[in-house]
């Protein structure tokens, strides 16, 4: 179908060698096609924000990577709680990952932050923290977090989560 050939050469004891053969003229058409996935526009590729705010550079590099891997999610990131709630007041993420331990306001101050404003409050928040004690997680829920994720992060469980909460925005959509 792409005027190539599929050949092979082989010898009994010796090996074998397979080769395809592909003619170069039909390369030129490649560039318009990618040209053509790259011209949809960007905000119909993009359809779920997730903030996370965390100071350790560690994690940020991680999620970072993780959700590389989800083209349809645009990632914006605080090192500082201050920052945080400033990005999650200007651009209302889908979902926002929280570190429970911050210099100055920890998780728990920013969440309260948060749940105080009324076109925050319904955002779902996921803690994100290295306390993995049943009575903190308790205290998670209690506060306000609609999740608990500890650290070090279970990547198929982190996956499964974000894909949850924010497949439940897409319905609203
Ligand atoms: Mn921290």
């Amino acid at each position: 179908m792409m005027g190539g050939t599929v050949d092979v050469k082989s010898e009994p004891g010796a090996g074998s060698t397979f080769w395809i053969e592909l003619p170069t003229e039909i390369m030129p058409e490649e560039p318009n096609r990618v040209a053509s996935i790259n011209a949809i526009p960007a905000q119909h590729a993009v359809q779920h924000s997730v903030l996370y705010i965390e100071d350790n550079p560690a994690n940020l590099k991680l999620v970072i990577q993780l959700l590389g891997r989800r083209k349809h999610i645009q990632l914006l990131t605080a090192h500082t709680s201050e920052l945080g709630i400033a990005l999650a007041v200007s651009h209302h993420p889908d979902l926002i990952l929280l570190d429970i331990n911050m210099p100055g306001m920890d998780g728990y101050q920013v969440l309260e932050v948060l749940k105080a404003d009324a076109s925050l409050k319904n955002i779902p928040v996921i803690a994100v923290t290295a306390n993995a004690m049943t009575r903190d997680i308790e205290r998670g829920r209690t506060a306000g977090f609609t999740e608990y994720l500890t650290k070090p992060l279970d990547i198929v469980k982190f996956y499964a989560l974000l894909d949850k909460l924010l497949s439940r925005n897409t319905t609203v959509l």
